[in-house]
């Protein structure tokens, strides 16, 4: 019998695995997915989806689904210390606080199973199921089969079925013990000797404890606890019940849920609380390890809490496992369509091992912040302005950057061939940098801008205007169109050069399909345009003021014509939020999963095109621009 081939075969279907297989299935891959437990995740684990996160779902028309469980909305975290009578509230601050510019300043808690039910329906829609309970039994990147190298070896959990597969990728989503990174003998780090068991319990509670509708950290005599409020009238409370950093640590030390309910009871006095009803309660001994490396060879890959494990506060794990997700999935997209050079896969290591280092210090840091130290009154209340004339001490500093990397916007990539930066192989004149010509950061997502839509007077978020399609977003800042008349005649003449960043991947031109009502790439899966003028909505006419090849993309012209209270005094909020001239404009390429890839200056003549042709040169490995090399 032939042996089936697949172009991803994905073990582990928690947060990590779905999102792979949701953006891999919508782009068309043939996926063989497996977990190896029967039943989807029905109660417990991770439940906080963070503010970038929830723009990313929103980013795959996702988010809609999830708030349609009514999860809870966490806006400020409360803080109690002890007191004299028990505990007392030394303040509250907000989870995401101003000075970060999020759409969603708010956790989202939700259960891991409500969220990864999302994606299994996505991901159902576009002819993907999970294949359940079935488990790994081997694997090799043997090349037998050049476009499918790796043979993988599945098999039911009760060993009564197998069945032997190729694929040109596998990856490994199976959490914390991982069967495909003991067999690559790729060691697990240690990065901090502390290592914690925490006692988790989700129920519906009857308490006069004011807070409880709020995150609050809680110190007491009698404890630690963390209080997170949960869909469905029902409160998650976290209880550390041993660290390394005790004397007499014991990792298997346990306890029952009467021990966590009697300690949470001792914690919260002098307010009282009862249980209705216990969800879920699981001991869970974490330790801050880091996979040695992602992948060995770029075939097989891992993700999430294969790479990853620490502690819970900070609600980081599934966050970081669908950014893993997301990273992957696009590079590999990018190879697969002979849009990058294989390369590009390398990049995900180093990317997304790079924030997971930077997860685990943060995590040591969190842990010792609110563990060791008890912020005072007048601490919380300092962290809690945006005001830069406070005094800020070590606690206000790390509470910031803390605030900025629990969202998720401190993610931040270092320059490579993807995110440009002074040793980027593109360097032209036109190309900006950071505070020189654009506050856009290489490696950082794309400012927020709120623009309006020119074919339909929608006022509408930019940053969300392209879906996560797969394809770099070009923006084109088109400042005031009688200034830049020229400029984008120029761009769109020397775009249309057969070896320019735009014509070299023209795929679709030759299909005879008609791509009439295609918004956002009706030209190439390689990329999507947007253009954004200085210019009141009803002064725009796009046939008149855009260039053929931009005017086709009409649905994405914009009027940058709404005020923006963080850039009052701009006529253009969009353009002066990115830092760009209003006048002059700029154009802005995002890759496909949301980070600034590149800035270059808005200017007459082939300079524009000459700058993002390096560009996209060194991002797809092909000579782009001038005379085409002879292949
Ligand atoms: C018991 C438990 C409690 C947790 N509690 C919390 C919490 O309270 N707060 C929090 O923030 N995080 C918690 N986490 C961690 C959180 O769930 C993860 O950070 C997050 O889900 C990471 O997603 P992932 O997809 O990498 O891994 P996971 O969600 O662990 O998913 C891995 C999947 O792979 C499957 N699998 C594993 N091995 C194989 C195999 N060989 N073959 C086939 N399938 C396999 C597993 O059954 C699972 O479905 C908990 C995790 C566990 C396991």
């Amino acid at each position: 019998m032939a042996t089936d081939k697949y172009d991803v075969v994905i073990v582990g279907a928690g947060p990590v695995g779905l999102m792979l297989s949701t953006c891999l299935a919508r782009w068309g891959y043939k996926i063989k997915h497996i977990d190896n437990r029967s039943e989807p995740t029905a109660t417990g684990r991770a439940d906080g989806i963070q503010p970038r996160s929830l723009d990313l779902l929103r980013n795959m028309g996702l988010k809609r689904k999830i708030m349609e469980y009514e999860p809870a909305k966490v806006y400020e975290v409360a803080f109690w210390d002890p007191s004299a009578q028990g505990i007392h509230r030394t303040g509250t601050w907000a989870s995401c606080p101003k000075f970060i510019d999020a759409r969603h300043p708010f956790t989202t808690l939700l259960h891991q199973g409500m969220i990864e039910r999302v994606f299994i329906e996505d991901m159902e829609k576009h002819g993907t199921h999970v294949q359940r309970p079935w488990t790994i039994t081997g694997f090799k990147n043997d090349g037998a089969d050049p476009v499918y190298p790796v043979e993988v070896k599945l098999a039911h959990v009760d060993g009564t079925l197998s069945e032997t597969v190729r694929a040109k990728y596998l990856f490994s989503g199976e959490g914390a013990r991982s069967f495909v990174r003991d067999q690559l003998k790729i060691g697990i780090k240690y990065k901090d000797p502390i290592s914690n068991v925490w006692g988790v319990m989700d129920g519906v509670v009857r308490t006069n404890f004011p807070d409880i509708k709020m995150k609050c950290t809680i110190h007491s005599d009698a404890g630690s606890i963390m209080v997170i409020p949960r869909e469905n009238n029902m409160v998650r409370l976290y209880i550390q019940i041993a660290s390394s950093s005790e004397p007499d640590f014991n990792p298997r030390k346990t306890a029952t849920a009467e021990d966590v309910q009697q300690k949470a009871k001792d914690i919260l006095k002098p307010y009282t609380i009862s249980w209705d009803r216990v969800e879920w309660f699981s001991v869970y001994p974490i330790g801050q390890g880091i996979a040695e490396r992602y992948t060995l060879d770029e075939r097989v890959f891992m993700g999430g809490d294969a790479c990853h494990t620490h502690s819970p506060k900070a609600g980081q794990g599934m966050n970081t496992a669908f950014l893993d997700a997301v990273n992957l999935a696009w590079k590999i997209h990018h190879v697969e369509s002979g849009f990058a050079p294989r390369s590009l896969l390398s990049t995900y290591e180093s990317e997304r091992k790079l924030i997971a280092e930077n997860l685990l210090d943060f995590d040591a840091r969190y842990a010792k912040l609110f563990s060791a130290r008890l912020p005072s009154a007048g601490e919380v209340a300092g962290a809690s302005t945006s005001s830069t004339d406070a005094e800020e001490n070590e606690f206000i500093k790390t509470f910031k950057a803390s605030c900025e990397f629990t969202s998720g916007y401190g993610v931040a990539y270092n320059p490579n061939t993807i995110n440009w930066g002074p040793s980027h192989p593109a360097q032209h004149p036109l190309i900006l940098s950071y505070e020189k010509g654009t506050t856009l950061r290489t490696g950082r997502t794309l400012i927020p801008a709120t623009v309006t839509r020119v074919v339909d007077a929608n006022v509408v978020h930019l940053e969300q205007e392209i879906p996560l399609n797969g394809s770099y977003r070009v923006y084109i800042f088109a400042g005031n169109p009688s200034t830049t008349h020229t400029a984008l005649r120029d761009l769109a003449m020397h775009m249309a050069t057969p070896s320019s960043f735009f014509a070299t991947f023209l795929k679709y031109a030759d299909t005879g399909v008609d791509r009439y009502h295609e918004k956002h790439n009706p030209h190439t899966g390689f990329l999507s345009l947007c253009t954004v003028f200085n210019a009141p909505r009803s002064a725009i006419e796009i046939d008149d003021m855009l260039p053929d090849v931009f005017a086709r993309y009409r649905d994405h012209v914009y009027a940058d014509d709404v005020w923006d209270q963080r850039v009052p005094d701009a006529k253009a909020a969009a353009h002066a939020k990115m830092g760009l001239d209003e006048e002059k404009g700029g154009v802005v390429v995002v890759r496909p999963d949301g980070y600034v890839g590149v800035v270059v200056r808005l200017e007459e003549g082939p300079g524009t095109c000459e700058a993002l042709d390096m560009y996209f040169g060194a991002v797809t490995g092909r000579k782009m621009g001038g005379e085409r090399a002879a292949l």
